[in-house]
């Protein structure tokens, strides 16, 4: 597994919602949101290994499913996504699909607010500590993620 000891060798990642353009990195911005084709922003793609499932949402939002058992399913999509592996499709060009590698810069977003986010109640939350783990510099909503800040906090 990659996983980069010094942080500055790690490229970044900013995850933030679609609206908060001023928290988006200088990259490009892809969707990682379970909509993504159907509705609103799209970015420039979609990465779907940190998408949940639309039907996900559909029994989260009837009450089938637990909001911490729709968590567990969403961290259990979240592998592979070291850097170098983690692509998004393209789709833009009728039904042909691109695969195009996220690079250093760019930008993972979906529609939920910056305060859903804080209570927990968004799934970038997850996926961002899921790409730090992977080997990322995680930039969340504006404010750097990493286990080294992690540790130094609750130390
Ligand atoms: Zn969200």
């Amino acid at each position: 597994m990659r996983n980069p000891a010094n942080k500055h060798e790690r490229p970044t990642v900013h995850l933030t919602s679609f609206e908060a353009r001023h928290l988006h990195g200088p990259g490009h911005r892809y969707a990682i949101k379970a909509w993504s084709w159907m509705d609103g922003e799209l970015g420039e793609g979609r990465v779907s290994s940190l998408c949940p499932e639309p039907q996900w949402i559909d029994e989260l939002h009837e009450g089938f499913l637990s909001p911490r058992a729709f968590e567990c399913q969403c961290r259990e999509r979240f592998v592979a996504l070291w850097p170098g592996h983690l692509v998004a499709e393209d789709v833009w060009n009728g039904n042909r699909k691109k695969e195009r590698e996220v690079r250093d810069g760019d930008t993972l977003c979906c529609t939920c607010s910056e305060a859903e986010a804080e209570a927990g109640l968004c799934h970038r939350v997850w996926a961002a500590e899921a790409l730090v783990a992977a080997g990322w510099r995680v930039v969340l909503d504006g404010k750097e993620l990493s286990f080294e800040r992690r540790t130094q906090a609750e130390s």
